[in-house]
């Protein structure tokens, strides 16, 4: 049987990345891809999607942006082009159309099985996508069949879902986005709206990314216990392209495009859903965020100094439901809605691995991207180390991390250890 010292399994950014710094340390690895390298941005994005971080904000270990529209929003294929780009630089050891079928240990090792064969290994990253799947509520199940259901990673355009109006869940940026898109085409459109992040593209004159990069908030240690005490919604927010004037999508400007929005999906019955009466205080929670993150950056205005010309400090357009806001109770097929869009989330799942260290929920359990088994780790879980984890820009820290642990564990090298902190 082949052997080799790492295999990670995964070919977007955060098994691209391990590959890099375990390449700059001559580390014989492989990186096992059961589509193309990058193979979500290529196959798994809707068709108007553009990145919702600046290109600049796209470092990996030794690859940044060095296009022409540093301040832009790639789509999603550049982004496949990028990271593509990326792997040939070091000639990353790619093995694409190849799945993982099994992990286990044997001896002492690793024994990785797949389609194409089995490999021995010390180590293994485990680098397969925070959103290995949409996460669709159980009650999708009682909706009526002749309505379409549809999730993110397969809606690609308004003109694939019938004609008739859509119920999309979910306002985090996937879901506001998509809202917006249907509504512009010309759709009836309801906005289920759960928990979020309200983001404006820009605040006093700089895109915002770049306030919360310039006081370190994306990259900051996360406190896993108060985050699991108050988790934090996803964002809301939207990237444009080169030729439109930045936006958002915010409940306000999704309001003023007509779209009905409601509370959480707390009901599904055939054609009947049920609201939550919770849209206000939802907002009101967004809203009441945002204005603290203003603070915040009008504070760090100050604390840095006028080195920076920015503009003004603004304020929150609050939101205010209109009397079209969708009643708690509605029939759908009454309401002429045809699909529904799940916007709900993702979830992970690791049938193949046999290795005792997923929790009661079938998640990895971890510390950093370590596990309790030698040699295992994991790279681009949300929230690993930092909110940026799961970033294009974020993840080169946890990859650091743990090709660090690999090399003065199973590796055993402390002097390849050295090699890749200073490559990372
Ligand atoms: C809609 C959307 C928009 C996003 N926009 C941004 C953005 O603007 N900016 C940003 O920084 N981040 C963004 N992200 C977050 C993040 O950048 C992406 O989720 C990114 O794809 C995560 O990279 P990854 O390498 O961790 O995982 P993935 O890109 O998911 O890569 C995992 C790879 O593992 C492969 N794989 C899975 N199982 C197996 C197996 N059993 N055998 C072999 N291979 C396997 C998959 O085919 C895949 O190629 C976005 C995410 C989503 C979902």
């Amino acid at each position: 049987m082949p052997s080799t010292r790492v295999v990670i399994i995964g070919a977007g950014q955060a098994g691209l990345a391990v590959s890099y710094l375990l390449t700059a340390a001559s580390i014989d690895h492989l990186v096992l891809e059961r589509g193309r390298t990058a193979e979500r941005w290529r196959s798994q994005r809707w068709d108007s999607l553009r990145l919702l971080t600046p290109n600049w904000m796209s470092r990996l270990p030794g690859w940044s942006y060095r296009g022409a529209d540093p301040d832009g929003f790639m789509p999603a294929a550049d982004v496949a082009g990028y990271l593509a780009g990326y792997a040939e630089s070091f000639h990353a050891p790619v093995r694409a159309e190849t799945t993982v079928l099994s992990v286990r240990r044997h001896r002492g090792r690793y024994l990785v099985g797949t389609d194409a064969g089995s490999w021995a290994a010390d180590a293994v990253v485990i680098a397969t996508g925070f959103c290995g799947e949409p996460a669709v509520p159980a009650a999708a199940a009682g909706l009526d069949p002749a309505i379409r259901q549809v999730t993110p990673d397969r809606y690609r355009n308004p003109s694939e879902l019938p004609a008739g109006g859509v119920l999309v869940v979910g306002a985090s940026a996937t879901g506001a986005q998509l809202a917006d898109e249907l509504a512009a085409d010309g759709r009836e459109v309801l906005l289920a709206v759960g928990r979020h992040t309200r983001l404006p593209r820009r605040y006093r004159g700089r895109d915002i990314m770049w306030w919360l990069d310039s006081m370190g908030v994306l990259d900051r240690l996360v406190d896993h216990e108060r985050i699991h005490r108050h988790p934090e919604p996803s964002l809301q927010i939207v990237g444009s392209g080169p030729d439109a004037h930045p936006r958002d999508v915010d409940l306000p400007s999704l309001q003023a495009r007509g779209i009905r929005l409601g509370g959480r999906l707390v009901g599904l019955d055939g054609t009947h859903v049920e609201f939550a009466d919770d849209l206000a205080a939802t907002a009101a929670a967004a809203d009441a965020k945002l204005v603290r993150l203003f603070r915040r950056i009008d504070d760090h205005v100050t604390a840095i100094g006028p080195e920076f010309e920015v503009f003004p400090p603004g304020r929150v357009r609050p939101f205010v439901a209109d009397s079209v806001a969708a009643p708690a109770r509605l029939d759908l097929r009454a309401a002429g809605v045809r699909s529904v869009l799940w916007a709900t989330g993702c979830r992970r799942r690791y049938p193949w691995l046999h290795v005792p260290v997923l929790d009661a929920a079938g998640e990895i359990r971890h510390t950093a991207g370590l596990t309790a088994a030698p040699g295992l780790v994991v790279v681009g879980q949300r929230w690993q180390t930092r909110r940026s984890s799961t970033f294009l820009d974020g993840v080169r820290h946890d990859a650091a991390i743990v090709v660090d642990h690999l090399m003065t564990t199973v590796l055993m090298s402390p002097a390849l250890a050295e090699s890749v902190r200073n490559a990372s």
